[in-house]
């Protein structure tokens, strides 16, 4: 059983209007490190997440004329009950995500983290006086909130996903409705529990569990009283639901898949790029759009940094995310763990060699091994999918332009990472990679006074930092004329 200090943060009914919403419908969340169920939890439809954005859609006048200082006060007491639940909303993640309570109760802080920003961000919203083409005439823009918006979030974050897209909107003006992923509502859940105590009026936040994510999404996607819609997850579905985003003309916000580069380049600190390394591929068990999925390492340095990562990755320990110095989890699904052993498979096969790891745990379940593998060439399968999981995959290059090209030879552009000290190299690199983030000596570059997103295909818009909000802003221009000035 999931012992908390506050039993009433584990909820299983959805959030509909202000109110818990149940349902004869249930479909059960587990613990993936034991198969436990935790929670039975309302399964809602169509009709239920229609009722949800029409909750919203009233909410929205009233939500929108409050002052930005109202709304950020609100915003406020919700960063501080988040904070003050840390431990609670971390014990919850740890047991339905099953990554170990030092990450979870990071992601809390993380999560928080937008909460606390947008709330100062609320109040910065700054429109612009427009010096006039014709006398007797004013030109003023005005930002505006865009008004409904929905949101679809997976399961590897499962509150700070929501939150760097419930924060900017509800701090620009905008209602929303939440689908939280299937494998992890229950954090959704709680982090609405405390929005209410904070004091979100009803149908500002609305939190939609459902077993039958096409379904919701195609209300959430194609309604027209929804003017916005902000999807992180796969690019498979992200480009489904952008179709299905056009029929009603919505502002579209997507982040989906990576492949980010890792590369060491010869004058790179070795043992810094492998402390990098190891922060960006091992954790959350290598379930992260911006993990590094292909390190890429200059020939004359190649055997010390593959030396350096296997003993690295030979101190990770593999358990339940409960338990003492646990620093890996389960994958999330057996789905998880066939799509590693497949990747594995076809590299093997084509000539790469396996350093470290390399099979499923001895834990049994969804457990794997922490995994090096060496001599992968870019024509793998594995150097071309997301591996979503615990294997680091090391390339050799010899000249920096191979490594650029190799780099960037990919649809997706999220995050990119390189190690090197020449200032020279440094900026040529970081100029010549196409991607949305580019880690430079920094293996985590996650914050939320950054802006966050990919190029390519790994998405549209910016989430965290003052550009964040703009993704829930409509810009209004008015010609004020007739003026007897
Ligand atoms: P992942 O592989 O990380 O689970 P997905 O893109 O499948 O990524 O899932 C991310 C989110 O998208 C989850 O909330 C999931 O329920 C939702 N989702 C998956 N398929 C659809 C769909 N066809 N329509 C709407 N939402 C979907």
């Amino acid at each position: 059983m999931l012992k908390l200090k506050d039993e009433t943060l584990l909820k299983s009914d959805a959030f509909v209007n202000g109110e818990w919403l149940a349902s004869s419908k249930r479909f059960p969340v587990k613990n993936p490190a034991t198969g436990e169920v935790l929670a039975q939890v309302a399964d809602l439809g169509a009709s239920e997440t229609e009722r949800a954005v029409a909750a919203a859609a009233d909410a929205f006048p009233a939500w929108k004329k409050k002052t930005a200082k109202e709304r950020a006060a609100i915003l406020r007491k919700w960063f501080e009950l988040m904070m003050a639940n840390q431990e609670d909303l971390a014990r919850i993640m740890t047991a339905e995500q099953g990554k170990p309570l030092a990450e979870t109760r990071g992601e809390v802080a993380y999560g928080a983290s937008f909460i606390e920003w947008f709330a100062e961000e609320a109040k910065r919203v700054y429109g612009d006086v427009i010096p006039t083409n014709q006398a007797g005439r004013r030109l003023i823009v005005l930002k505006e909130p865009v008004g409904v918006v929905a949101a679809i979030t997976p399961w590897n974050f499962p509150n700070a996903m929501i939150a760097r897209k419930v924060a900017p909107a509800i701090a620009a003006g905008c209602p929303i409705v939440v689908k939280p992923a299937e494998e992890t509502p229950l954090s959704a859940l709680a982090m609405a529990e405390l929005g209410a105590r904070a004091g979100l009026p009803k149908g500002v936040l609305n939190i939609v569990t459902t077993s039958d994510a096409p379904g919701v999404g195609k209300v959430l996607t194609e309604s027209q009283l929804v003017r916005k819609f902000s999807f992180t997850g796969s690019t498979e579905v992200g480009k489904l639901l952008m179709q299905q985003c056009a029929t009603t003309v919505k502002k579209v916000s997507l982040e989906l898949g990576g492949n980010a580069p890792f590369i060491v380049f010869d004058d790179a600190d070795l043992d810094a790029a492998a402390d990098g390394a190891m922060l960006s591929k091992f954790r959350n068990m290598g379930q992260t759009c911006v993990c590094a999925n292909r390190i890429l390492v200059q020939d004359d340095v190649f055997d010390a940094f593959a030396a350096k990562l296997s003993e690295r990755v030979a101190k990770l320990k593999v358990g339940n995310g409960f338990d003492d110095g646990v620093t890996q989890g389960p994958l999330i699904t057996m789905d998880a763990v066939e799509k590693v052993e497949r990747l594995l498979k076809d590299a093997t096969a084509h000539g790469a060699k396996i350093a470290t790891g390399g099979k499923r745990h001895a834990l049994g379940g969804t457990f794997f091994e922490p995994t090096v593998v060496t001599e992968v060439t870019p024509s793998m399968t594995i150097a071309q999918e997301e591996i979503f999981g615990p294997v680091a995959t090391l390339f050799r290059f010899k000249a920096d332009d191979e490594a650029i090209r190799i780099a960037n030879d990919t649809r997706f552009g999220l995050a990119a990472y390189f190690y090197a000290r020449d200032v020279g190299r440094v900026m040529r690199v970081a100029e010549a990679l196409e991607y949305g983030i580019v880690g430079i000596n920094e293996g985590i570059i996650s914050t939320e006074v950054a802006p966050f997103g990919g190029m390519k295909e790994s998405g549209i818009g910016r989430e965290g930092s003052k550009y964040g909000i703009e993704d829930y802003l409509e810009i209004k221009y008015l010609a004020l004329g007739g003026l007897q000035i």
